[in-house]
Protein backbone atom coordinates (compact mmCIF):
# COMPACT_ATOMS: atom_id res chain seq x y z
CA UNK A 1 0.00 0.00 0.00
CA UNK A 2 1.27 3.72 -0.89
CA UNK A 3 2.29 6.01 1.86
CA UNK A 4 -0.53 7.42 3.52
CA UNK A 5 -0.12 11.10 4.61
CA UNK A 6 -3.27 13.61 4.95
CA UNK A 7 -1.49 16.51 4.95
CA UNK A 8 -0.21 15.92 1.43
CA UNK A 9 -2.84 17.73 0.03
CA UNK A 10 -1.61 17.34 -3.88
CA UNK A 11 -1.46 13.81 -3.85
CA UNK A 12 -5.44 13.41 -3.44
CA UNK A 13 -7.76 12.99 -6.25
CA UNK A 14 -11.47 11.88 -7.31
CA UNK A 15 -14.50 12.43 -5.07
CA UNK A 16 -15.85 9.10 -3.69
CA UNK A 17 -19.94 8.49 -2.40
CA UNK A 18 -19.70 5.60 0.22
CA UNK A 19 -23.03 3.74 -1.28
CA UNK A 20 -25.69 2.28 1.57
CA UNK A 21 -26.84 -1.03 1.37
CA UNK A 22 -29.10 -3.02 3.63
CA UNK A 23 -29.82 -6.56 3.37
CA UNK A 24 -28.50 -5.94 -0.40
CA UNK A 25 -30.97 -3.04 -0.89
CA UNK A 26 -29.04 0.36 -1.97
CA UNK A 27 -30.67 2.94 0.03
CA UNK A 28 -31.66 5.90 -1.97
CA UNK A 29 -29.32 8.35 0.56
CA UNK A 30 -26.52 6.68 -1.96
CA UNK A 31 -28.28 7.74 -5.53
CA UNK A 32 -28.80 11.35 -3.82
CA UNK A 33 -24.79 11.19 -2.89
CA UNK A 34 -23.83 10.03 -6.20
CA UNK A 35 -26.19 12.93 -7.83
CA UNK A 36 -24.58 15.25 -5.88
CA UNK A 37 -20.71 13.88 -6.06
CA UNK A 38 -21.23 14.39 -9.99
CA UNK A 39 -21.99 17.59 -9.77
CA UNK A 40 -18.37 17.74 -8.08
CA UNK A 41 -16.58 15.69 -9.67
CA UNK A 42 -17.50 17.39 -13.40
CA UNK A 43 -16.45 20.42 -11.62
CA UNK A 44 -13.10 19.22 -10.93
CA UNK A 45 -12.50 17.54 -14.02
CA UNK A 46 -12.09 14.13 -11.51
CA UNK A 47 -13.66 10.56 -11.58
CA UNK A 48 -16.79 9.89 -9.30
CA UNK A 49 -16.24 6.78 -7.60
CA UNK A 50 -19.06 4.67 -5.23
CA UNK A 51 -18.14 2.58 -2.50
CA UNK A 52 -20.35 -0.40 -1.53
CA UNK A 53 -19.31 -2.93 0.98
CA UNK A 54 -21.12 -6.42 1.44
CA UNK A 55 -21.05 -10.22 0.81
CA UNK A 56 -22.35 -11.54 -2.01
CA UNK A 57 -23.72 -8.55 -3.73
CA UNK A 58 -25.81 -8.68 -6.25
CA UNK A 59 -23.31 -7.11 -9.27
CA UNK A 60 -25.96 -5.82 -11.45
CA UNK A 61 -27.32 -4.15 -8.80
CA UNK A 62 -24.14 -2.60 -8.03
CA UNK A 63 -23.36 -1.68 -11.88
CA UNK A 64 -26.67 0.19 -11.62
CA UNK A 65 -24.87 3.06 -9.57
CA UNK A 66 -22.99 4.47 -12.57
CA UNK A 67 -26.79 4.84 -13.81
CA UNK A 68 -26.56 7.58 -11.12
CA UNK A 69 -23.39 9.44 -11.97
CA UNK A 70 -20.35 6.97 -10.93
CA UNK A 71 -17.67 6.49 -13.12
CA UNK A 72 -16.27 3.49 -11.06
CA UNK A 73 -17.29 1.38 -8.39
CA UNK A 74 -15.70 -0.16 -5.66
CA UNK A 75 -17.43 -3.59 -4.32
CA UNK A 76 -15.42 -5.00 -1.63
CA UNK A 77 -16.80 -8.03 -0.90
CA UNK A 78 -16.34 -9.84 1.92
CA UNK A 79 -18.05 -12.58 4.39
CA UNK A 80 -17.06 -9.78 7.82
CA UNK A 81 -18.96 -7.12 5.73
CA UNK A 82 -22.56 -8.43 5.48
CA UNK A 83 -23.59 -7.45 8.73
CA UNK A 84 -22.44 -3.52 9.52
CA UNK A 85 -20.01 -3.44 12.17
CA UNK A 86 -17.88 -0.32 12.83
CA UNK A 87 -14.77 -1.94 13.17
CA UNK A 88 -15.05 -3.90 9.89
CA UNK A 89 -16.45 -1.33 7.83
CA UNK A 90 -14.19 1.21 9.25
CA UNK A 91 -11.17 -0.73 8.44
CA UNK A 92 -12.16 -1.22 5.39
CA UNK A 93 -12.98 1.54 4.08
CA UNK A 94 -10.15 3.51 5.40
CA UNK A 95 -7.63 0.62 3.99
CA UNK A 96 -9.10 1.36 0.44
CA UNK A 97 -8.86 5.30 1.06
CA UNK A 98 -5.05 5.40 2.09
CA UNK A 99 -4.35 2.78 -1.00
CA UNK A 100 -6.22 5.52 -3.55
CA UNK A 101 -6.12 8.60 -1.97
CA UNK A 102 -9.65 9.88 -2.60
CA UNK A 103 -10.18 14.09 -2.08
CA UNK A 104 -13.40 14.06 -1.27
CA UNK A 105 -15.77 11.16 0.56
CA UNK A 106 -19.49 11.98 1.57
CA UNK A 107 -21.47 9.68 2.97
CA UNK A 108 -24.98 9.68 3.98
CA UNK A 109 -26.55 10.96 7.65
CA UNK A 110 -28.43 7.86 8.82
CA UNK A 111 -27.30 5.75 11.32
CA UNK A 112 -24.75 4.04 10.16
CA UNK A 113 -22.96 7.13 8.28
CA UNK A 114 -23.26 8.94 11.32
CA UNK A 115 -21.57 6.31 12.96
CA UNK A 116 -18.81 5.50 10.20
CA UNK A 117 -18.02 8.66 8.69
CA UNK A 118 -16.73 10.07 12.28
CA UNK A 119 -14.49 7.05 13.39
CA UNK A 120 -12.89 7.32 9.69
CA UNK A 121 -12.13 10.69 9.59
CA UNK A 122 -10.30 10.25 12.76
CA UNK A 123 -8.60 7.32 11.96
CA UNK A 124 -7.53 9.06 8.73
CA UNK A 125 -6.65 12.33 10.86
CA UNK A 126 -8.87 14.57 8.65
CA UNK A 127 -11.97 16.51 9.09
CA UNK A 128 -15.19 15.99 8.90
CA UNK A 129 -18.16 18.16 8.48
CA UNK A 130 -21.69 16.75 9.62
CA UNK A 131 -25.08 17.54 8.33
CA UNK A 132 -24.23 19.41 5.58
CA UNK A 133 -27.21 20.78 3.13
CA UNK A 134 -25.15 22.44 0.67
CA UNK A 135 -21.74 21.42 -1.65
CA UNK A 136 -19.66 23.37 -3.49
CA UNK A 137 -16.02 23.21 -5.11
CA UNK A 138 -15.84 26.16 -7.32
CA UNK A 139 -15.77 29.49 -6.11
CA UNK A 140 -18.03 31.37 -8.64
CA UNK A 141 -20.55 28.19 -8.03
CA UNK A 142 -20.53 28.99 -3.83
CA UNK A 143 -20.86 32.97 -4.60
CA UNK A 144 -23.95 32.35 -7.02
CA UNK A 145 -25.15 30.32 -3.60
CA UNK A 146 -24.42 32.65 -1.61
CA UNK A 147 -26.09 35.47 -3.46
CA UNK A 148 -29.26 33.45 -3.59
CA UNK A 149 -29.48 32.23 -0.08
CA UNK A 150 -27.83 35.11 2.05
CA UNK A 151 -28.04 39.13 2.71
CA UNK A 152 -23.90 38.67 1.68
CA UNK A 153 -22.35 41.71 -0.11
CA UNK A 154 -21.05 38.43 -2.47
CA UNK A 155 -19.57 41.22 -5.25
CA UNK A 156 -17.81 43.16 -2.81
CA UNK A 157 -16.25 40.38 -0.55
CA UNK A 158 -12.94 38.66 -1.47
CA UNK A 159 -13.15 34.96 -2.02
CA UNK A 160 -10.13 32.53 -2.07
CA UNK A 161 -9.81 31.01 -5.60
CA UNK A 162 -9.26 27.45 -4.82
CA UNK A 163 -10.95 24.16 -5.17
CA UNK A 164 -11.40 23.16 -1.75
CA UNK A 165 -14.91 21.72 -0.56
CA UNK A 166 -17.01 24.22 0.67
CA UNK A 167 -19.05 22.62 3.32
CA UNK A 168 -22.48 24.18 4.05
CA UNK A 169 -24.57 23.27 7.16
CA UNK A 170 -26.45 25.12 9.76
CA UNK A 171 -25.14 26.21 12.82
CA UNK A 172 -26.33 27.96 16.49
CA UNK A 173 -29.69 26.41 16.19
CA UNK A 174 -30.44 27.06 12.78
CA UNK A 175 -30.12 30.69 13.11
CA UNK A 176 -26.92 30.81 11.08
CA UNK A 177 -25.37 28.74 8.10
CA UNK A 178 -21.75 28.15 8.45
CA UNK A 179 -19.34 26.85 5.87
CA UNK A 180 -16.63 24.71 6.56
CA UNK A 181 -13.20 24.35 4.68
CA UNK A 182 -10.30 21.68 5.22
CA UNK A 183 -7.63 22.98 3.45
CA UNK A 184 -4.79 21.41 5.20
CA UNK A 185 -5.85 17.59 5.55
CA UNK A 186 -7.81 14.90 2.70
CA UNK A 187 -9.72 13.49 2.47
CA UNK A 188 -12.45 16.08 2.88
CA UNK A 189 -14.94 14.72 4.17
CA UNK A 190 -18.92 15.46 5.17
CA UNK A 191 -22.10 13.92 6.03
CA UNK A 192 -25.08 14.63 4.32
CA UNK A 193 -28.74 13.78 5.51
CA UNK A 194 -31.22 11.83 3.82
CA UNK A 195 -33.58 13.87 1.60
CA UNK A 196 -31.28 16.91 1.05
CA UNK A 197 -29.61 16.33 -1.86
CA UNK A 198 -31.98 15.64 -5.49
CA UNK A 199 -31.25 12.08 -7.00
CA UNK A 200 -30.88 13.05 -11.01
CA UNK A 201 -32.64 10.86 -13.69
CA UNK A 202 -31.16 7.23 -13.81
CA UNK A 203 -29.30 7.03 -17.01
CA UNK A 204 -28.90 3.52 -18.88
CA UNK A 205 -25.81 4.70 -20.86
CA UNK A 206 -24.28 5.63 -17.55
CA UNK A 207 -24.74 2.29 -15.99
CA UNK A 208 -23.52 0.52 -18.90
CA UNK A 209 -19.93 1.63 -18.76
CA UNK A 210 -19.38 1.76 -15.25
CA UNK A 211 -16.55 -0.17 -14.43
CA UNK A 212 -16.63 -2.33 -11.25
CA UNK A 213 -13.69 -3.24 -9.39
CA UNK A 214 -14.11 -6.21 -6.53
CA UNK A 215 -11.72 -6.13 -4.26
CA UNK A 216 -11.54 -8.47 -1.21
CA UNK A 217 -10.58 -6.31 2.08
CA UNK A 218 -7.81 -7.54 3.88
CA UNK A 219 -10.14 -8.37 7.08
CA UNK A 220 -9.99 -10.84 9.59
CA UNK A 221 -12.44 -11.84 12.51
CA UNK A 222 -9.54 -9.86 14.77
CA UNK A 223 -10.39 -6.82 13.47
CA UNK A 224 -13.87 -7.30 14.87
CA UNK A 225 -14.10 -6.40 18.51
CA UNK A 226 -18.15 -7.30 18.51
CA UNK A 227 -19.82 -10.10 17.42
CA UNK A 228 -23.95 -9.94 16.30
CA UNK A 229 -25.69 -12.40 18.03
CA UNK A 230 -29.24 -11.67 16.71
CA UNK A 231 -30.75 -7.80 14.54
CA UNK A 232 -34.45 -7.30 15.66
CA UNK A 233 -35.98 -5.09 13.58
CA UNK A 234 -38.74 -2.55 14.99
CA UNK A 235 -41.65 -4.37 14.69
CA UNK A 236 -43.18 -0.66 14.10
CA UNK A 237 -43.62 0.39 10.15
CA UNK A 238 -41.67 3.70 10.46
CA UNK A 239 -43.40 6.55 8.27
CA UNK A 240 -41.55 7.31 4.60
CA UNK A 241 -41.67 11.15 4.70
CA UNK A 242 -38.33 11.35 2.82
CA UNK A 243 -39.96 9.53 -0.61
CA UNK A 244 -43.34 11.17 -0.09
CA UNK A 245 -44.96 13.30 -2.91
CA UNK A 246 -47.95 14.84 -0.32
CA UNK A 247 -47.08 15.72 3.66
CA UNK A 248 -49.49 16.97 5.76
CA UNK A 249 -48.03 18.15 9.20
CA UNK A 250 -49.20 19.39 12.22
CA UNK A 251 -47.71 21.42 14.99
CA UNK A 252 -48.29 22.53 18.47
CA UNK A 253 -51.77 23.84 17.45
CA UNK A 254 -53.65 20.61 17.85
CA UNK A 255 -52.88 20.73 21.78
CA UNK A 256 -56.34 21.63 22.61
CA UNK A 257 -57.18 17.99 21.37
CA UNK A 258 -54.21 16.38 20.32
CA UNK A 259 -56.10 12.81 19.12
CA UNK A 260 -58.79 15.09 17.22
CA UNK A 261 -55.77 17.28 15.42
CA UNK A 262 -54.13 14.12 14.37
CA UNK A 263 -57.17 11.92 13.17
CA UNK A 264 -57.86 15.10 11.01
CA UNK A 265 -54.10 15.56 9.61
CA UNK A 266 -54.33 11.46 8.87
CA UNK A 267 -57.69 12.53 6.71
CA UNK A 268 -56.38 15.09 5.24
CA UNK A 269 -53.20 13.08 4.29
CA UNK A 270 -55.96 9.82 2.79
CA UNK A 271 -57.19 12.14 0.84
CA UNK A 272 -54.00 13.61 -1.06
CA UNK A 273 -52.12 10.30 -0.88
CA UNK A 274 -49.55 11.22 1.21
CA UNK A 275 -48.09 10.69 4.59
CA UNK A 276 -48.37 13.01 8.42
CA UNK A 277 -45.34 14.93 9.24
CA UNK A 278 -45.17 16.65 12.14
CA UNK A 279 -43.40 20.01 14.16
CA UNK A 280 -40.50 19.05 16.91
CA UNK A 281 -42.95 20.50 19.51
CA UNK A 282 -45.62 17.55 18.40
CA UNK A 283 -43.22 14.92 18.71
CA UNK A 284 -41.40 16.15 22.09
CA UNK A 285 -44.96 16.14 23.98
CA UNK A 286 -45.23 12.06 22.19
CA UNK A 287 -48.26 13.13 20.41
CA UNK A 288 -46.77 11.14 17.34
CA UNK A 289 -43.60 9.51 16.98
CA UNK A 290 -39.54 11.08 16.74
CA UNK A 291 -39.85 9.77 12.41
CA UNK A 292 -42.66 12.01 11.60
CA UNK A 293 -40.44 15.04 12.58
CA UNK A 294 -39.76 17.57 9.77
CA UNK A 295 -37.01 20.37 10.29
CA UNK A 296 -33.20 20.58 11.11
CA UNK A 297 -33.19 17.73 13.38
CA UNK A 298 -35.47 15.77 12.15
CA UNK A 299 -36.69 14.87 8.16
CA UNK A 300 -35.84 17.53 5.28
CA UNK A 301 -38.29 16.81 2.56
CA UNK A 302 -39.29 18.31 -0.54
CA UNK A 303 -42.88 17.05 -1.20
CA UNK A 304 -44.96 18.29 -4.16
CA UNK A 305 -47.35 19.41 -1.95
CA UNK A 306 -46.61 20.36 2.22
CA UNK A 307 -49.14 21.33 4.30
CA UNK A 308 -48.96 22.99 7.61
CA UNK A 309 -51.74 22.64 10.31
CA UNK A 310 -50.98 24.99 13.48
CA UNK A 311 -47.04 25.58 12.54
CA UNK A 312 -45.77 28.72 13.73
CA UNK A 313 -42.83 28.33 10.91
CA UNK A 314 -39.72 28.12 13.06
CA UNK A 315 -36.67 28.74 11.79
CA UNK A 316 -35.68 24.89 12.39
CA UNK A 317 -38.67 23.76 11.08
CA UNK A 318 -38.69 25.82 7.86
CA UNK A 319 -35.19 24.28 7.09
CA UNK A 320 -36.99 20.81 7.07
CA UNK A 321 -39.84 21.83 3.84
CA UNK A 322 -39.26 25.16 2.52
CA UNK A 323 -38.19 23.18 -0.65
CA UNK A 324 -41.40 21.30 -0.93
CA UNK A 325 -43.11 22.63 -4.27
CA UNK A 326 -46.15 24.08 -3.00
CA UNK A 327 -46.80 24.87 0.67
CA UNK A 328 -50.17 25.60 2.06
CA UNK A 329 -50.61 26.51 5.77
CA UNK A 330 -52.81 26.72 8.22
CA UNK A 331 -52.73 29.07 11.07
CA UNK A 332 -55.44 30.92 13.23
CA UNK A 333 -52.76 33.46 13.77
CA UNK A 334 -51.95 35.72 10.52
CA UNK A 335 -48.73 36.80 11.24
CA UNK A 336 -47.22 33.73 11.94
CA UNK A 337 -43.57 33.20 9.86
CA UNK A 338 -44.89 29.81 8.26
CA UNK A 339 -46.79 31.80 6.06
CA UNK A 340 -43.45 34.12 4.76
CA UNK A 341 -42.53 30.74 3.09
CA UNK A 342 -46.45 29.60 2.06
CA UNK A 343 -47.40 29.68 -1.65
CA UNK A 344 -51.27 29.60 -0.11
CA UNK A 345 -52.13 30.19 3.23
CA UNK A 346 -55.42 30.16 5.15
CA UNK A 347 -56.00 32.23 8.37
CA UNK A 348 -58.18 30.10 10.89
CA UNK A 349 -58.93 27.44 13.07
CA UNK A 350 -57.15 24.59 11.93
CA UNK A 351 -60.14 22.07 13.69
CA UNK A 352 -62.60 24.28 11.13
CA UNK A 353 -60.79 24.77 8.04
CA UNK A 354 -59.38 21.07 7.79
CA UNK A 355 -63.04 19.25 8.04
CA UNK A 356 -63.74 22.13 5.07
CA UNK A 357 -60.81 21.52 2.78
CA UNK A 358 -61.52 17.53 3.15
CA UNK A 359 -65.26 18.13 2.25
CA UNK A 360 -64.02 20.06 -1.04
CA UNK A 361 -61.16 17.69 -2.09
CA UNK A 362 -63.59 14.79 -1.86
CA UNK A 363 -66.38 16.92 -4.09
CA UNK A 364 -64.05 17.46 -6.61
CA UNK A 365 -62.45 14.39 -6.52
CA UNK A 366 -66.14 12.88 -6.69
CA UNK A 367 -67.20 15.38 -9.74
CA UNK A 368 -64.06 13.99 -11.55
C1 LIG B 1 -31.45 23.06 17.98
C2 LIG B 1 -32.92 23.04 17.68
C3 LIG B 1 -33.37 22.16 16.72
C4 LIG B 1 -34.74 22.14 16.41
N1 LIG B 1 -35.18 21.28 15.45
C5 LIG B 1 -36.47 21.33 15.08
C6 LIG B 1 -36.96 20.50 14.01
O1 LIG B 1 -36.24 19.71 13.43
N2 LIG B 1 -38.27 20.61 13.67
C7 LIG B 1 -39.13 21.47 14.28
O2 LIG B 1 -40.32 21.50 13.91
N3 LIG B 1 -38.70 22.24 15.32
C8 LIG B 1 -37.41 22.17 15.72
N4 LIG B 1 -36.99 22.93 16.77
C9 LIG B 1 -38.02 23.63 17.57
C10 LIG B 1 -38.47 24.93 16.95
O3 LIG B 1 -37.62 25.97 17.36
C11 LIG B 1 -39.92 25.28 17.40
O4 LIG B 1 -39.97 25.30 18.81
C12 LIG B 1 -40.98 24.28 16.90
O5 LIG B 1 -40.84 24.10 15.49
C13 LIG B 1 -42.36 24.87 17.20
O6 LIG B 1 -43.33 23.94 16.80
P1 LIG B 1 -44.77 24.45 16.40
O7 LIG B 1 -44.70 25.39 15.26
O8 LIG B 1 -45.59 23.23 16.22
O9 LIG B 1 -45.27 25.16 17.73
P2 LIG B 1 -45.50 26.69 18.06
O10 LIG B 1 -44.32 27.50 17.72
O11 LIG B 1 -45.98 26.72 19.47
O12 LIG B 1 -46.67 27.12 17.08
C14 LIG B 1 -47.97 26.68 17.15
C15 LIG B 1 -48.77 27.42 16.10
O13 LIG B 1 -50.08 26.91 16.05
C16 LIG B 1 -50.97 28.00 15.84
N5 LIG B 1 -52.27 27.54 16.34
C17 LIG B 1 -52.65 27.34 17.63
N6 LIG B 1 -53.91 26.83 17.67
C18 LIG B 1 -54.32 26.73 16.38
C19 LIG B 1 -55.53 26.27 15.78
N7 LIG B 1 -56.54 25.78 16.50
N8 LIG B 1 -55.63 26.32 14.43
C20 LIG B 1 -54.62 26.82 13.67
N9 LIG B 1 -53.45 27.25 14.19
C21 LIG B 1 -53.31 27.18 15.53
C22 LIG B 1 -50.36 29.14 16.60
O14 LIG B 1 -50.80 30.38 16.08
C23 LIG B 1 -48.88 28.92 16.36
O15 LIG B 1 -48.43 29.63 15.22
C24 LIG B 1 -35.64 22.98 17.10
C25 LIG B 1 -35.16 23.87 18.07
C26 LIG B 1 -33.82 23.89 18.35
C27 LIG B 1 -33.32 24.86 19.38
Amino acid sequence: MAEFNAMDTAAFKGVWVFCEQREGQMQTISYQLLSEGRKLANDLGVELCGVVMGSGLNEDYIKALGGYGADRVYYLDSPLLKDYTTDGYAKALCDLVMDKKPEIVLIGATNLGRDLGPRCAARLHTGLTADCTHLDVDVEKYKNFLRTTSNMDVDNTKFEENTNLKMTRPAFGGHLMATIICPRFRPQMSTVRPGVMQTQPYDEAGAAKVVVEKITPALSAEDIHVEILDIKKSAKKLVDLIGADVVVSVGRGISSDPEKGIALAEELAGVLGGVVGASRAVTDEGWLSADHQVGQTGKTVHPRIYVALGISGAIQHIAGMQDSETIIAVNKNEGAPIFDVATYGLVGDLYKVVPELIKQIRAIKAAQ
